[in-house]
């Protein structure tokens, strides 16, 4: 079989030319970094986990009307997707007080924001994706006043649906990240969702003890971690448990 192109290789991900134009095939690797690739590590088994996890939420949030870049799952770690022009901005939005909002601002870890906040920081290894605001964004043209409204609504969106999906599996959603990008069709462009959602890029406390089952077990050395992925998969039910046919649907807590 011909090599496949390697388009972009990431921390966590590679990016290769899909069967397809306007595809390519997303490869979900078990590396881990943290803290701008000063920390590094695998977490066994996380790229299978994280495609699972990333495909069922993506098609979730497909289903409430919010367009993605998400097709299909091909294999345990490789999931095909719709080849977008990345908008360069990691959008955060925050429901409790955690990470770098709570050493910037001095809030205890934990504690509740009055509403949903939306962060912006530009995407750069180099400058360590520096925390940004509408000005920088719309004078740079790193995307348009228009467009940055289409991502707040969409963001704000998917926080409200995120919250309740994961409320109902016993875990509260803390704080996550999103990637957005331009799909061209034609003369039309539009915006869709794009990279991962995953515990790599979410804070997920469990609703009774607020223990982590998120990427923060690696980056502050909380061990389990491997586990605390297997837990999220397990609670949405998209781990098989008695076998690998026993596919439930979510597992909702009383
Ligand atoms: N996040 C991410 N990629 C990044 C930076 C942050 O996915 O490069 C996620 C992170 O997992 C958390 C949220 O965005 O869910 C907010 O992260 P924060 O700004 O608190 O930074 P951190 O403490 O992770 O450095």
């Amino acid at each position: 079989m011909a090599r496949r192109r390697r388009i972009y290789e990431g921390k966590a991900k590679v990016l290769f030319e899909g069967p397809e134009p306007g595809t390519l095939v997303q490869y979900f690797k078990d590396d881990a970094t943290a803290f701008n690739n000063r920390k590094r590590g695998t977490i066994t088994g996380k790229g299978v986990l994280n495609n699972r996890i990333s495909e069922y939420l993506m098609t979730r949030i497909g289903e409430i009307g919010v367009p993605t870049h998400f097709l299909r799952r091909l294999n345990m770690r490789e999931q095909l997707i719709k080849e977008v022009e990345i908008i360069p901005l990691e959008v955060v939005v925050r429901n409790v007080a955690a990470g770098s909002i709570s050493k910037r601002l001095g809030l205890a870890e934990g504690t509740t924001l009055p509403r949903s906040i939306i962060e912006y920081y530009y995407k750069s290894d180099e400058l360590e994706d520096p925390l940004v605001t509408e000005e920088h964004i719309t004078a740079f043209s790193w995307a348009t006043p228009q467009e940055l409204d289409e991502i707040v609504s969409m963001a704000l969106r998917i926080n409200d649906f995120l919250c309740g999906l994961f409320f109902g599996v016993g875990i509260r959603l803390i704080d996550f990240k999103l990637e957005f990008g331009r799909l061209y069709n034609d003369d039309d462009v539009r915006l869709v969702l794009a990279d991962e959602i995953s515990p790599d890029s979410c804070r997920l406390w469990d609703v009774k003890t607020n223990e982590k089952l998120d990427k923060d077990r690696f980056r502050r050395d909380l061990g389990k971690v491997p586990e605390a992925y297997q837990e999220v998969a397990r609670r949405l039910g998209i781990l098989p448990e008695a076998g690998p046919t026993d596919f439930k649907g979510p597992k909702v807590m009383q």
